[in-house]
């Protein structure tokens, strides 16, 4: 048989769908799950988006659309930039794709050569490490443990950027972690990035609209406006508007960058559906009020979540502050057992899985995040099941010898 890539040899299916898939299985076997595991938002975008995407099937030209994206995609996210203090930006600055996903993996192959270098904090967002492993780049983990907050410091980034990487890839809000930088940390991170001009900055920040306690979102272009030559800007419908099976993701960045992944775009997908940008345009330009409730929706929610995991022995959890996730630190379970089931939890893979097998509840582990001393919980379930989750997650813990 002739034999598949090297390139596919090193692209892996993704550790989350692993955990998730098996919570599906269970549950098809009738047993109660609760999933905390995959980061779906779990909410529908308002009628105003369904009722565009109804005038558009109307209207269908039939035809191809932009390798850049639909005109009126394209002004309604300017409109979304210019919302978020990001101003200045035209059309040309703008790309689209199939999601943030396919934004990042054709950032990706527009800028890293075989063997660059691209640099990105612990824990990661898991589909960096594969993406940069397909398009064979070197991959320079900067660790940022629970002890820092997760947080990446400006003395870590200049070490970093001192080795002249090509790419720094950083994410904020984060997922795993849901930490959200402060404006001063922005700032400091800012004048770091400013005195290395041999790197290019990817910003993912999809989860820019759901920020909570006042923090506010910020980038690096607020902080220093020159930085926009190098920085490019990623975000997506999937989570703010609940939209992630319509696959639309975004990039504002310089116009040669943008330049790229239209040409890109022209190779494979040619362009976004004609209904999809529709939908994104009313969603970006429309009335914003479901993306404002949903975002108090996950703050209250990370409290009743933050609530429980304060109140188990040993598990030590930065508090997040935006995203919907949370990223507790539970090593004080490893080498113990599970007292029922004589379990024993080695680490954090094992954690996930006796946790799911013995309470029905799903988490990923850490490790497929770079930090295997935690977990993740993703919080978006419906909120009946929250709380009774939260408690298999406390009796568990309690149920440790
Ligand atoms: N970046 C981050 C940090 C994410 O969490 C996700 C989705 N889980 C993506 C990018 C991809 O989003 P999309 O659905 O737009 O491809």
């Amino acid at each position: 048989m002739p034999q598949l890539s090297r390139r596919i040899g090193r692209a892996k299916p993704s550790a989350i769908m692993v955990i998730a898939e098996k919570a599906k299985r269970l549950k098809a076997e009738g047993r109660d799950v609760i999933s905390f595991s995959i980061g779906v938002p779990n909410f529908l975008p308002g009628e105003h988006v369904y009722q565009a995407v109804r005038e558009a099937l109307d209207n269908d030209s039939g035809q191809y659309g932009s390798n850049r994206g639909a005109d009126a995609m394209l002004d309604a996210f300017l409109g979304h930039l210019e919302g978020l203090g990001l101003t200045g930006y035209t059309k040309a600055n703008l790309a689209t794709g199939i999601g943030a996903k396919q934004v990042l993996y054709n950032l990706a192959e527009a800028l890293l050569d075989d063997g660059d270098t691209i640099a990105f904090p612990t824990p990661y967002w898991t589909s960096y490490l594969d993406i940069a492993e397909i398009v064979d780049a070197k991959v320079e983990l900067l660790p940022c443990p629970p002890e820092q907050d997760y947080k990446l410091t400006p003395a870590q980034l200049d070490a970093a950027l001192a080795k002249k990487p090509r790419v720094l890839l950083f994410n904020n809000p984060s997922n795993p972690t849901g930490m959200v930088y402060t404006r001063d940390e922005i700032s400091a991170l800012a004048d770091v990035i400013a005195k290395y001009p041999d790197t290019w900055v990817i910003t993912d920040d999809i989860y820019n609209k759901m920020v909570f306690d006042g923090v506010g979102y910020h980038n690096f272009v607020h902080a220093r406006p020159e930085l926009r030559d190098r920085v490019i800007f990623v975000d997506s419908l999937s989570k703010t508007y609940g939209m992630p099976g319509w696959r639309v993701g975004f990039m504002a960045g310089p116009e040669e960058v943008a330049r790229a992944v239209v040409t890109l775009n022209s190779n494979h997908i040619t362009s976004l559906p004609e209904m999809t940008s529709a939908a994104a345009a009313a969603a970006l330009a429309g009335p914003q009020d479901v993306p404002e409730a949903k975002c108090a929706e996950f703050q209250a929610k990370r409290d009743q979540v933050m609530d429980v995991l304060a109140s188990i022995e040993g598990v030590v959890c930065p508090r997040p502050q935006g995203a919907f996730y949370v990223f507790p630190d539970v090593s004080c379970a490893f080498g113990r057992t599970h007292g029922p089931s004589g379990k024993a939890i080695g680490n954090d893979v094992e954690l996930c899985s006796v946790l799911l097998e013995e309470k029905g509840v799903a988490c990923v582990p850490g490790s497929a995040f770079g930090e295997p001393r935690s977990l993740r919980i993703s919080y978006t379930c419906p909120t009946p099941q929250l709380m009774p989750g939260m408690e298999r997650i406390r009796e568990f813990f309690n149920e440790l010898s």
